[in-house]
Formats: C-alpha cells, sequence, structure tokens
C-alpha cells in the first residue's frame, strides 16, 4: 500500500483494540467514550460479542462483575437485560455476600445489540480484518498490520484476541486450526508479540453440543422458571423487554457414563492430544467422570439459546470425546433418545500471555503502549473478560491525555480482586472469579456496585451528570432510610404482639428500628407491615424503592461485619499506599528468602501490599522490606 493511503485518517487512531469480544467491546466502547479516537478491529462484525460458550450472563461472583462493569459506565449489564430471556438471582439463600445475578440470553439479540452500541458510539470507528502482526516504534506500541497488508498506527493497542490465537479445535482425534467452531485461527499475532519478550503458554476449554428442541422429550425434563421481581442486571436499566423463556433439568445417568467410558481412548484430554490445562471448575462431562467415579448421575441444565430458534444448550455435556460417543451417550438420557444436534461439543486450546508481566493498569510491563485484556490474560468467561476490557480500555484512554491509570483496590471491586491476582500471582489453570478469592466480599455486593464505582465513572466521564442522577437520588435515599431507622424507636406495648406472632422476641424496652431489622427472622418490608408511620415512610420514596429497600436492609444487618472489613481493608491501604517500585535491586537483599528473591524480581510489585501477596513472599520478607524502607 502507498504511504499516501496510510496517511488517510482511516489509519490514524489513538486507540486501537484488536477484537470484538466481551473484552474488546468494552475496550472500544469506554476508550471512544472518554474521547479517545478509537478503532476496532475485528474479524467478522457479523460476531461482535459473540458467546461462544453459553449464552448467560453472570452466575456466581461473576454476576458481581457484570454490576460493577454497568456501575463503572460499562455497556455489557444494559445489553444483558435488552436481550435476557431468563433472568435469576442465585444464591438467595445464602447472605447478601452471595447474591449474584444470571441471566440466560438470545445470541443473536447480544451480539446485534453490542454491534448497534458500538456502531453509535461517537469516536469509535469498526474495521473488519484480522491484526497478524504488533507494530513497534522506539519499543513502544505503535499499530498493527492486517493480513491485508494495511498498517494501522496508535498511540495506544489494546489486544483481545480471545481463544483465537493459534487456535486448535478438538473432537476425538480429529483437530482442526480454528478460534472458534467454523472460524479461523490466528496464526502470526501471538508470535509477534512474544518477539518483544512476552512469556506465551497454552490453556484450554470446551463447549457441549446444541440439541435442535424439536427432538426433545420435554415431558421428562423438569422445568426451571425465571424470577421476575425488580433486579435486573443495569442499574440503568428498568425493563427485560423480551418473552421470558423457562429452563430445564434432567441427570446424567449409569448408562450414559458407560457410552462415554466406552469413547475414553478416543478423548484428546485423555489420549496425550491435549497437553494445556483447562478450567477446574468447568470440567467436561468426561472429566467429571474420571474425577468422581462413585457418583451414579450428574445434573445438566438444558437452556435455551434465543427466542427465535431451536437451539438448546445442554450445561454440564461439555465434552471433546468424538461425535458418535456424544450422541450415543446423550441417547442414553430418556429425554434426548431421539434427540437431534445442531453441532457437537469440542475443545479448544489457545495462546494466552503471562498476566504477571502487566501493571495493574493491564498495560504490559515490557512494551509501553500495549494493554492486554480478557481470555489472552488466562482468564475465562465473558464477564472477567469484560471486567478486563473496560479497565484496559479506560488506561488506554487515559494514557493518550497522559493522565495517571486507574487502579481499582481488591476491597472496591471483584474486577479489582481479578486484576491484582492476575498480575500478582499468575496463572496456571484458566482464572475464573469466585466469591471466595475476595477478602472483602461483604463489601463487594451486587447490590452496592454503584455505590463503589459509579463516582469513578463519573469522574472518568463515562456516564454523564444526567445519567449520575438518579444514582445520586437512590444513595440519599438510602442514607435517609437508614437515618430514619437508627432515629426511630418503637415501644414494646404497640409491637409486641405482632412480634410474637411473626416468631420474633417481644420487647421490654422501647427499640430502635435499625435493631429490629438487623433480626435474622425480621425485614425492613416486616416491619413495615407492623408500623403504620414506617409504612407510610416507604411509600414516600418515590422511585427504585425495591434497590434502595435492599441495600438499606442488608447494611443495617449486616453493619458489624461490613464494619470489621472495612477496618482491614484500612489497614490494607496502609501498606497499599507504601511504593516499592523501583526501589530494591531484590537479588542483593540477603536477608530476604531465595524464593522471595527471585518473586519479587520477577512480579516487581508496585507496593508493599502487592508484594505481601505474592505466592512465596512472607510476612517476615515484608518485614525486611518494612525496615529497608524504614532506613
Ligand atoms: C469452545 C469454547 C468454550 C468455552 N467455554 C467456556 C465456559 O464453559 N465457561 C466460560 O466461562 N468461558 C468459556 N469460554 C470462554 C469465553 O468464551 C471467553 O472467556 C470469552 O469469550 C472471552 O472474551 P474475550 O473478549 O477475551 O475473547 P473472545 O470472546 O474470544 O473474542 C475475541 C474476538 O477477537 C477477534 N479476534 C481475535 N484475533 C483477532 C485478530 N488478530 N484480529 C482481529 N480480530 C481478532 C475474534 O474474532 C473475536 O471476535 C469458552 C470459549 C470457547 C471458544
Amino acid at each position: 500500500m502507498s504511504d499516501t493511503f496510510h496517511n488517510d485518517p482511516h489509519f490514524h487512531y489513538d486507540v486501537l483494540v484488536i477484537g470484538a469480544g466481551h473484552a474488546g467491546c468494552e475496550a472500544a466502547s469506554a476508550a471512544a467514550r472518554m474521547g479517545a479516537l478509537t478503532c476496532l478491529i475485528t474479524m467478522d462484525m457479523e460476531k461482535i460479542a459473540q458467546m461462544s460458550c453459553n449464552p448467560a450472563i453472570g452466575g456466581i461472583a461473576k454476576g458481581q462483575i457484570v454490576r460493577e462493569v454497568d456501575a463503572l459506565g460499562g455497556m455489557t449489564g444494559l445489553v444483558t437485560d435488552e436481550t435476557a430471556i431468563q433472568f435469576r438471582m442465585l444464591n438467595r439463600s445464602k447472605g447478601p455476600a452471595m447474591w449474584s445475578p444470571r441471566a440466560q440470553c438470545d445470541r443473536n439479540k447480544f451480539s446485534t445489540k453490542w454491534r448497534e452500541v458500538l456502531e453509535n458510539t461517537p469516536n469509535l470507528y469498526i474495521w473488519q480484518d484480522q491484526a497478524e502482526e504488533l507494530l513497534l516504534e522506539n519499543g513502544r506500541a505503535a499499530g498493527v498490520r492486517t493480513v491485508w497488508g494495511l498498517e494501522f498506527r496508535a498511540r495506544c493497542v489494546v489486544i483481545t484476541a480471545g481463544t483465537f490465537l493459534n487456535g486448535l479445535m478438538h473432537i476425538g482425534r480429529k483437530q482442526v486450526p480454528g478460534g472458534r467452531l467454523a472460524e479461523p485461527a490466528v496464526l502470526k499475532l501471538s508470535e509477534s508479540i512474544a518477539a518483544q519478550g512476552i512469556r506465551v503458554d497454552r490453556m484450554k476449554t470446551g463447549t457441549p453440543l446444541r440439541i435442535d428442541a424439536r427432538s426433545v422429550n420435554f415431558d421428562l425434563l423438569e422445568r426451571q422458571e425465571g424470577e421476575d421481581d425488580f433486579h435486573r442486571f443495569s442499574f440503568r436499566s428498568r425493563r427485560r423487554p423480551l418473552p421470558q423463556l423457562c429452563c430445564w433439568l434432567c441427570n446424567t445417568n449409569e448408562e450414559v457414563h458407560n457410552s462415554l467410558r466406552e469413547g475414553l481412548a478416543d478423548s484428546p484430554l485423555y489420549n496425550g492430544q491435549i497437553q494445556s490445562i483447562g478450567p477446574r471448575y468447568c470440567p467436561s462431562i468426561e472429566t467429571k467422570l474420571q474425577t468422581f467415579p462413585e457418583r451414579t448421575h450428574h445434573p445438566l441444565f438444558l437452556e435455551p439459546e434465543g427466542n427465535n430458534t431451536n437451539a438448546l444448550y445442554l450445561n454440564g455435556f461439555s465434552s471433546s470425546l468424538p461425535l458418535d460417543v456424544q450422541l450415543k451417550a446423550l441417547h442414553k438420557i430418556p429425554a434426548f433418545a431421539q434427540a437431534r444436534i445442531f453441532r457437537p461439543g469440542y475443545a479448544i486450546e489457545y495462546d494466552f500471555f503471562d498476566p504477571t508481566q502487566l501493571f495493574h493498569s493491564l498495560e504490559s510491563k515490557v512494551v509501553d503502549g500495549l494493554f492486554l485484556a480478557g481470555q489472552v490474560n488466562g482468564t475465562t468467561g465473558y464477564e472477567e473478560a469484560a471486567g478486563q476490557g473496560l479497565v484496559a480500555g479506560i488506561n488506554a484512554a487515559l494514557k493518550c491525555s497522559g493522565s495517571k491509570p486507574f487502579v481499582m483496590h481488591r476491597d472496591e471491586s471483584y474486577i479489582g480482586v481479578l486484576i491484582d491476582d492476575l498480575v500478582t500471582k499468575g496463572v496456571d489453570e484458566p482464572y475464573r472469579m469466585f466469591t471466595s478469592r475476595a477478602e472483602y466480599r461483604i463489601l463487594l455486593r451486587q447490590d452496592n456496585a454503584d455505590q463503589r464505582l459509579t463516582p469513578h465513572a463519573k469522574r472518568l466521564g463515562l456516564i454523564s451528570t444526567e445519567e449520575s442522577e438518579p444514582f445520586e437520588t437512590k444513595q440519599t435515599a438510602i442514607s435517609d432510610l437508614i437515618h430514619f431507622c437508627q432515629n426511630h424507636s418503637i415501644k414494646p406495648r404497640f409491637i409486641n404482639e405482632k412480634l410474637s406472632a411473626a416468631g420474633s422476641t417481644p420487647l421490654t424496652y422501647g427499640c430502635k428500628l435499625s435493631e429490629l431489622i438487623a433480626r435474622p427472622e425480621l425485614s425492613v418490608h416486616a416491619l413495615s407491615t407492623m408500623i403504620p408511620a414506617f409504612r407510610s415512610y416507604l411509600k414516600s420514596i418515590p422511585s427504585q424503592t425495591e434497590e434502595i429497600i435492599e441495600t438499606a436492609e442488608i447494611e443495617m444487618k449486616y453493619s458489624g461485619y461490613i464494619q470489621r472489613q472495612q477496618q482491614e481493608a484500612e489497614k490494607m491501604h496502609r501498606l497499599e499506599n507504601i511504593r516499592i517500585r523501583g526501589h530494591f535491586n531484590y537479588n542483593d537483599i540477603q536477608q530476604l528468602s531465595t524464593e522471595a528473591r527471585q518473586k519479587l524480581t520477577r512480579i516487581n510489585p508496585d507496593t508493599l501490599a502487592q508484594a505481601s501477596r505474592i505466592p512465596g513472599v512472607s510476612p517476615s520478607d515484608i518485614n525486611v522490606l518494612l525496615v529497608l524502607m524504614k532506613r
């Protein structure tokens, strides 16, 4: 191509994002909305935000991430609400730290909606092509060259190539290069990135077959209905416009297991064909048989892929066994005895980059101006990808404007926990989020993600003042409700009879409403039926009443735990404020253990707090560094 052609504005941007998956869409959308001239280069515009596996968003801990993405001004939550065909709040029987929203979505509508969002974002342009080489100038990222030889230039490059880098798909002994079924693999880009000194390794994942609904005997399945209360993914949406559908449950049985076992010799997972490590918590059905040989059945969930399709996703039946084995086993489940399928299950191996070579901003420590987000950092899941994409997009835009990076602490968000885990500990298997990974989880609830993150979104320019008004009103109403309950008492004679009827101990003295709400058997709603003045107060809340009551109630019920975790987080912040990058040559510090010296040199942590979280760095190593810092 001629130089004049390459001088065309089509090829010059502030931020280039490679790959319109869940990470790339959030990255491009955020960077553009923050004012960076952005180009999203993706291989196939018909596959924007394609859900490679189940078309479901959220789930345990993942749902909290999507709420955070939304509160921080990302778009995944809004797109999910617009395209949800079933919504449920998981873990309702547990404490509120564990409540996790999950939505089954219409696969095609999800993708179309995201495309509509991106095409209507000012400052954002889309180019359909495959990036095959990272371009550098003076050692810093400067753009990409595509398979057509086009050179796109930018101040920052965000790579979000998902499972496509040297992707290799497996069904039984058959292997086909590809990034996803029927989509090509990207063969050169990882080499060009690795050539800069960025470490590359391999991981694998898999997906189940898809069943044609016309061939299923639904009478033999158990229905699972969705919920239709006030909960949404987005703090900004009030509706779920699509007709809601149900899912179905069933189980495998011994006959299914026997059929699957017969095929194990041809399983790429067990015949040595696949060497890389897959997600431990999302195993294939053949792995479940090997790990739990004593189990006579495993649960399966049959989930619709959309309103206008007969395709059903068989959750729990992920497999890369030969197709005849998958089919034979499927037909041993009574409801699927006559089942026809649209496509087989398969496994895929792909490249990822060592995330310990990233800063918390998701910028590479090795190549200035290069950001990496999503599956390429060793994570698994749309939500983990979206969270990282948003942070990478924000930081690429901030870098272009010469501003300080945006980094979230571990007590601020699951996204903060995710990124800190990645850059501090690295990954040796696909990383998915769990509530147990967050030490401050009573602070990181799905209901209060806006409280935690929307002020950042406002400051970063990701939500407008107009959009933030309902947020401000809601926060005031929550404080007012808590204040009301802390300042209004009730005398025993007005409530004891009702308390006894509700199975709650009668009062001896007057008691604040907040203390009554803290009782496990009582709630704001229960008290409102007992105390007319309280009922009138709640009725005076003009909007978002249920959301306001939910958060206020949790804060009153769990105030002791919340305060304790806030104090612990405060302590950690003190270490978080002690910056150590560039202060030490760890190899010269003899008082450190050998392992600590190696790990500290390799990770080169930002702060003393991050150093304390590196596996192999002990509290006594941290004390050594503290003493040296004091000197
Ligand atoms: C078979 C399979 C099964 C999976 N099963 C699960 C599961 O059970 N549970 C789970 O949590 N997750 C699963 N995943 C992972 C999940 O799909 C990913 O975590 C998620 O999609 C990652 O989002 P991403 O944005 O990082 O990448 P992706 O969603 O993979 O998107 C990458 C995008 O980049 C584009 N692209 C790639 N390279 C280039 C290039 N060089 N130039 C231009 N465009 C490019 C692609 O076309 C694509 O649009 C599975 C994935 C696959 C493929």
